[in-house]
């Protein structure tokens, strides 16, 4: 895990997105540090961490960046209209910021919470309209160790994924179920992409 005095040959910077509370913090912390919490803090602005690994003989720097969710997008009806207009123009800024130089995004929804998953065509507009268009997406449906509270069947993700040409994993940060192997999916193939 350490990053210490490692030569490195490529960076490549991944945007983890989704609703809030669907585990984008505690997916990245299993695959960055190896850690778990299950009263984690709600995300506050945007935070990234790396992580240094091999591929093909190659040293990749993986650089994940973490924001808030949803929130994001939310704000009162009775807002005055300068209050939107400063929600709007933050909101820009912010995101144009987190996706400028993604080659990677990890598209994150709860099996648990319908409602995050109904939201990820919103997501995948927001990304098709920020990001660069040969960025490498990963659906994920995370929180699989919560089987028995399951609200979206594997196969309706499996199907959304294949139409909109993504990658797709179930994970669970809380069991470390394929978190490194979705982390390696989007690594590699950008890996190829560039090679
Ligand atoms: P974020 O808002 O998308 O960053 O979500 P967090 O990473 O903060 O996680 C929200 C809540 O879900 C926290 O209570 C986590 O402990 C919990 N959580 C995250 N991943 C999992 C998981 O894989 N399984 C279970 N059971 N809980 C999880
Ligand atoms: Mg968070």
């Amino acid at each position: 895990y350490g990053d210490a005095n490692q030569k490195v040959d490529y960076v490549f910077k991944v945007v983890l997105i989704g609703d809030s509370a669907v585990g984008k913090s505690q997916i990245l912390a299993r695959f960055a540090r190896n850690e778990f919490s299950l009263d984690s803090k709600a995300t506050i602005g945007v935070e990234f961490q790396t992580r240094t690994l091999v591929i093909q003989h190659k040293s990749v720097k993986a650089q994940i960046w973490d924001t808030a969710g949803q929130e994001r997008f939310s704000f009162s009806l009775s807002s005055t209209s300068l209050q939107l207009y400063l929600h709007y123009t933050l909101y820009r800024a912010v995101t144009s910021a987190y996706y400028r130089g993604a080659v990677g995004a990890m598209l994150v929804y709860d099996i648990t919470k319908r409602q995050s998953f109904d939201h990820i065509p919103r997501w995948l507009e927001e990304l098709r309209n920020h990001a660069d268009k040969n960025i490498v997406i990963i659906l994920i449906g995370n929180k699989s160790d919560l089987e028995n509270q399951r609200q979206v069947p594997t196969d309706d993700a499996k199907e959304f994924a294949e139409k909109e040409g993504l990658f797709f994993l179930e994970t669970s940060a809380l069991e470390s179920t394929n978190v490194e192997t979705a982390f390696m999916t989007v690594l590699t193939e950008i890996f190829n992409i560039v090679n």
